[in-house]
C-alpha cells in the first residue's frame, strides 16, 4: 500500500511544471513486456531475411499478401478498407490501407528506408593475384572501413543476363554455404598502418573480398584460381565473367540477428538502419482495419546515397502511385499533397557512454527511452534538412501521447560534430508536413548494430498511433 504524503513546494512544482524523461522500463507493464517479446522475434526473423532491400521488399510483399493486400494497377477501382501495394523495380515498394475519408483529407504516411551500408561489387570485379582470386568492391553508403574487415561477409544480390532472365543471388543465407571475407594486416607488420588516422587506414581499393585459392588442375595460366571461380560459378549459377556487367551483388555481414545482452534487452544485427523502423512501419499497416484517413506505408530505397536515383524517394515514382490514387477519386494531387502528414521514420544515434564527448547528452536518444523524436536534422546550423514547425511537433506530441507511445525528442550528436540526413526533406519539399522519429541506434553503420527492443516495439506502437490519427 503507498502512503499519501504531504508534498514539498519543491516536488510538487517538480511534478507538475518540470519535464522529465523516463526509461520506457518503468512505464510499461507485464503484458506489454510480453507482447514487446514477440514483436521483437518477428523482428528478427524479418532482418534475417532481408539482407539487402530487393530481399526486403520479396519478404515485406509476403507479408502483405498473407494480409490480404493486392498489387495496384493503374485505373484500379477502390473502396475504403482496400489495401494495396506497388513496387518500384523491386528495389521499394508502397503499401497502402484506402480511409474512409477521400483522398481530399490527405494521407498519414509513414516512410522508412531498406538500403543499408554495404559493399557492392564493381562491375568488372573477378582477379587473381598471387595465386588468391578476390572480388572488386565500391562502398555503398556512409561507412567506416576499418570496422568491413576480417569478419564473415555474404553475397546477395542479383545477375541480369541478356536473355532477359535475372538469377538472384544469396551465397551465405544457408549454414551450408560458403562465406567470404576481406583481409587485413596482422599487428606483426602493422605498426606503419597503425600510425594512420583511423579514416585512412584501410583505403577503399583494399576492399578486395577473397573468394578462391585453388587452382585449376592440368593448367598452367597465371589464372588459375580465378578461373576455377568461374568454373564454379558457371555450374552453380550459369554466370559468364561477362556477366558481372549487369549485375548488382552486395557483399553484406554474415551476422544473424541475435539478443544481446544477459538481460536479453537488445537486438544485436545487420541493418538495423532502417529495416527497425522499415519493419515497424510495415507490421503497424498490416495490422490496421479501414483507418480514417488513407494510410501508407513508404519503403525506400537508396536513402544511404541521399535518395536520389529511380528507386530513391525523390523519384517520381512516389509522386506518380499517389496520383494514380488521386485521379480515381477525381482529386487534384496538390490537394492530396498540402493536407498529408508523414513521419519520416529512420534511426538515429544513441546516446553512447563510451563516446560521451560527441554528444550533448539532455538533446540526445538514450536507449530505453522510446522512439526518438526529431524536430530537425542536418547539420552545420540545421543545413541539408527539413525541420518540422512547433505546431507539427504539438500534432505529434498529441497523437504519440494520446496512444499512450514511449517516445523521447532528440537531435544527433551535439553541435558541430557531425549530422546526418533522411528521407524527410524530400517528403517535405512535396508540400507535405514531415517529421523525423525513429529508433536510437548503438555503432550505426556499422556491420553489427545495437538496438533497444523496448524503442522497437515503441516505434511500431507509434507508427500505428500515427496510421489511427
Ligand atoms: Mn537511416
Ligand atoms: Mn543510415
Amino acid at each position: 500500500m503507498e502512503t499519501t504524503k504531504t508534498l514539498t513546494r519543491g516536488e510538487e512544482l517538480r511534478r507538475t511544471l518540470a519535464y522529465t524523461r523516463k526509461n520506457g522500463y518503468d512505464r510499461l507493464t507485464a503484458a506489454e513486456l510480453t507482447e514487446l517479446e514477440d514483436y521483437c522475434t518477428g523482428y528478427k526473423q524479418f532482418l534475417n531475411l532481408c539482407k539487402i532491400e530487393r530481399e526486403c521488399v520479396e519478404q515485406s510483399v509476403a507479408l502483405a499478401q498473407a494480409a490480404g493486400f493486392r498489387p495496384y494497377a493503374r485505373g484500379m477501382a477502390l473502396q475504403p478498407g482496400d489495401k494495396i501495394y506497388s513496387v518500384n523495380r523491386g528495389k521499394s515498394v508502397i503499401f497502402a490501407v484506402m480511409g474512409q475519408e477521400g483522398l481530399e483529407q490527405g494521407v498519414n504516411i509513414g516512410a522508412a528506408h531498406i538500403d543499408s551500408p554495404r559493399l557492392d561489387l564493381k562491375q568488372n570485379p573477378l582477379y587473381e593475384s598471387d595465386e588468391l582470386s578476390f572480388l572488386k568492391t565500391h562502398y555503398y553508403g556512409g561507412l567506416r572501413k576499418y570496422q568491413w574487415v576480417t569478419i564473415p561477409l555474404e553475397l546477395h544480390g542479383a545477375v541480369a543476363l541478356k536473355d532477359g532472365r535475372t538469377i538472384s543471388v544469396a551465397i551465405g543465407s544457408d549454414p551450408a554455404d560458403p562465406l567470404f571475407t576481406i583481409d587485413d594486416l596482422l599487428p606483426h607488420l602493422g605498426a606503419e598502418q597503425s600510425k594512420k588516422p583511423l579514416g585512412e587506414a584501410i583505403p577503399g581499393e583494399t576492399l578486395n573480398l577473397l573468394v578462391g585459392s585453388r587452382p585449376l588442375s592440368d593448367d598452367e595460366g597465371s589464372d588459375r584460381v580465378k578461373l576455377a571461380v568461374l568454373e564454379i560459378l558457371y555450374r552453380q549459377y550459369g554466370i559468364r565473367e561477362e556477366d558481372f556487367l549487369s549485375a548488382e551483388l552486395c557483399a553484406v555481414p554474415a551476422f544473424a540477428a541475435r539478443d544481446i545482452g544477459l538481460d536479453r534487452s537488445l537486438i544485436g544485427a545487420y541493418g538495423h538502419d532502417d529495416r527497425v523502423c522499415a519493419y515497424a512501419a510495415l507490421k503497424a499497416l498490416l495490422e490496421l482495419g479501414t483507418p480514417r484517413r488513407t494510410a501508407v506505408c513508404v519503403l525506400a530505397d537508396r536513402e544511404e546515397v541521399g535518395s536520389d536515383g529511380v528507386t530513391g524517394i525523390k523519384s517520381g515514382a512516389f509522386d506518380a502511385f499517389f496520383a494514380d490514387l488521386c485521379q480515381g477519386q477525381g482529386v487534384p494531387l496538390r490537394a492530396m499533397y498540402e493536407k498529408s502528414f508523414c513521419l519520416s521514420a529512420d534511426v538515429t544515434a544513441a546516446y553512447d557512454p563510451n563516446f560521451a564527448d560527441v554528444y550533448e547528452k539532455r538533446n540526445s536518444a538514450l536507449v530505453n527511452y522510446g522512439i526518438s523524436v526529431s524536430k530537425y536534422g542536418g547539420g552545420r546550423g540545421k543545413s541539408g534538412a527539413s525541420e518540422a514547425s512547433a505546431e507539427l511537433v504539438a500534432y505529434v506530441r498529441r497523437v504519440l501521447d494520446e496512444a499512450g507511445v514511449v517516445w523521447q525528442m532528440a537531435e544527433m550528436g551535439k553541435v558541430d560534430a557531425g549530422g546526418g540526413g533522411t528521407v524527410a526533406m524530400d517528403v517535405a519539399q512535396r508540400n507535405i508536413d514531415t517529421i523525423d522519429a525513429g529508433v536510437p541506434v548503438l555503432s550505426m553503420h556499422a556491420p553489427y548494430e545495437t538496438v533497444g527492443k523496448l524503442d522497437c516495439y515503441e516505434t511500431y506502437r507509434a507508427m500505428k498511433a500515427v496510421y489511427e490519427a
